[in-house]
């Protein structure tokens, strides 16, 4: 048996991976990916593939930057990990300076660091039900969110989403959350004076489909939150660090809320960090004398990892260095140019862009809005034809409105990459529709 035939085996012998039918996964050869280089991944037959979600929307510089590489190497040969509890560090320290320098003056203005995504959205449920408690407003503990939002699968990230068909087992354990589908259903919410916090996935809803927000829905928000007095959270961990064209999503209608959580795109994809921004007014409220018991119970071991607040310093740099926001729009332009191409797919219904994140309908009829059936997963068969076509992708489906290709590339991809990819999901999707 061949290295490769050895590796499989054992990946399902032991293995059990995220969001997988392992029935259908122990029955096919797995793609087993060995490198990655600037956009491309190559698997252990030497294939190379356009990394066309960003190896679940993380990746920002392409894959294995040198810059990135440098600094992971040399923080890991000066300081791998010191617990932050009771000590700190440079890389964390100046991490947070460059952070909040992104954000206006009085707006976030402290940084509290986690290990992902979820636990960045953990971090701001518990600070907001803990913020009220000490403003005396304990009354305060609804929690809004969005139809078909996602904010993670720890049980507190993953009480807010309103995906059925993930969420359903877990009911009995959730906590219960309001979700209103726009800002009028918000409005229309009874005792807005008893809500604690909204969060929102600013201008695009990742898992839900890649769905556009209307504009002007932030600062309907800020206006809602600031009448009433709910907490605003941001939930950037998929919006973060340049993917809607600029360095966060809310930068582009200039509203800020009291919490931002990041993670994804944090440190140019390449380890696991995550952050919840706050405003001074939450953290000034958690100050007092120990005896007060107000400081904020909560901190994984991992918190601030040296060599993730490392990677993270680097992407930042990279970010000045290649001037990575000023080539976007064209890159953005260039991909609108593209994707009008795949609109003219009989099977292709909507196509959404914000940024270089763009959705793409897969529909059995698409001027009726028809979708395949659930079960057929269309989406995921047009990915894995686009595999022979050098690009990798990932499909969602989460609610009725039918199958959706993911197309969101690192932000250093070129024009003519753009094309490539284009061309690949083009003829993956005639090829599995047809
Ligand atoms: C991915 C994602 C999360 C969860 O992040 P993890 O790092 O996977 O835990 C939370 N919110 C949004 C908007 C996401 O896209």
């Amino acid at each position: 048996m061949n290295h490769f035939s050895t590796l499989a085996k054992t990946d399902h012998r032991y293995l059990w991976h995220p969001f997988t039918q392992q029935q259908e996964w122990c029955q096919e050869e797995p793609l087993m990916i060995v490198s990655g280089q600037g956009p491309y991944l190559f698997d252990i037959n030497g294939h190379r593939y356009l990394d066309g979600n960003s190896s679940i929307w993380t990746n920002i510089h392409g894959h294995c930057h040198p810059h990135i590489v440098k600094a992971i190497s040399e923080q890991a040969a000066q300081l791998d990990h010191s617990s932050f509890l009771g000590a700190t560090h440079p890389k964390a320290i100046e991490l947070a300076e460059r952070l909040i320098a992104f954000f206006p003056h009085k707006t976030l203005s402290r940084v509290f660091y986690s290990d992902n995504g979820s636990t960045a959205v953990e971090v701001a449920l518990k600070m907001t039900l803990q913020y009220w408690q000490l403003v005396n407003s304990p009354h305060r503990n609804r929690f809004v969110s969005f139809s078909n939002c996602y904010h993670g699968d720890t049980t507190g990230a993953s009480s807010l989403n309103n995906i059925p068909l993930c969420s359903d087992p877990f009911n009995n354990i959730h906590f219960k959350v309001e979700n209103v589908a726009n800002i009028s259903h918000l409005e229309a919410l009874p005792n807005p004076e008893s809500i604690a916090a909204i969060i929102i996935e600013p201008l695009i809803q990742g898992v839900a489909g890649m769905r556009l927000w209307p504009k002007g829905t932030l600062q309907a928000l800020r206006n809602y939150c600031d009448r009433t007095g709910a907490l605003l959270i941001f939930d950037e961990v998929m919006t973060g660090f340049g993917r809607t064209g600029s360095m966060f999503a809310c930068l582009q209608e200039n509203i800020f809320p009291d919490f931002l959580t990041i993670a994804k795109g944090l440190t140019g994809g390449t380890l696991p960090l995550g952050a919840t921004l706050v405003t001074e007014k939450i953290y000034e409220a958690f100050l007092g004398s120990f005896g007060e018991n107000k400081r904020f119970c909560y901190g994984h071991s991992y918190t601030a990892n040296p060599i993730g607040c490392a990677a993270a310093l680097a992407s930042l740099d990279i970010f000045e260095q290649e001037s990575v926001l000023e080539k976007l729009p064209s890159k953005i332009r260039h991909l609108t140019e593209g994707l009008k191409k795949l609109e003219k797919i009989s099977h292709v219904g909507e196509i959404r862009q914000c940024g270089l994140i763009a959705g793409i309908d897969i529909m059995l009829d698409s001027k009726s809005h028809i979708p395949y059936l659930w079960e057929e997963q269309i989406g995921a068969q047009v990915c894995k034809n686009a595999w022979k076509y050098g690009l990798l992708t990932r499909p969602l489906r989460y609610t009725n409105r039918g199958d959706m290709i993911v197309f969101m590339p690192p932000l250093c991809v070129t024009h003519e990459q753009l094309d490539e990819a284009i061309d690949a999901l083009s003829r993956a999707i005639q090829e599995v529709t047809d």
